[in-house]
């Protein structure tokens, strides 16, 4: 299954969890925020790159943000 085909309101859990090793940040999410959010045609890789933007504007320059859906990872 890619990511590229799941959108929050097809996302397979209600709570969605964006972690990542590098930042070593766990961020919870529920999916009904993200379909108000985002919409229900948003790509997941779109929605954790806003995501994560908006959390790291100030480390931008510095290296690139590795984060992943733990649900996700967790099924393959
Ligand atoms: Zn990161």
């Amino acid at each position: 299954m890619s990511t590229g085909s799941l959108s929050p309101a097809t996302y397979p859990t209600d709570a969605i969890t964006v972690c990542c090793d590098r930042c070593r940040r766990v961020g919870r999410y529920k999916r009904r925020t993200l379909v108000q959010r985002y919409g229900t045609d948003a790509a997941m890789p779109d929605v954790l790159n806003e995501i994560t933007a908006c959390e790291r504007n100030d480390r931008l320059s510095v290296e690139r943000c590795e984060a992943y859906y733990a649900e996700l990872r967790a099924l393959l």
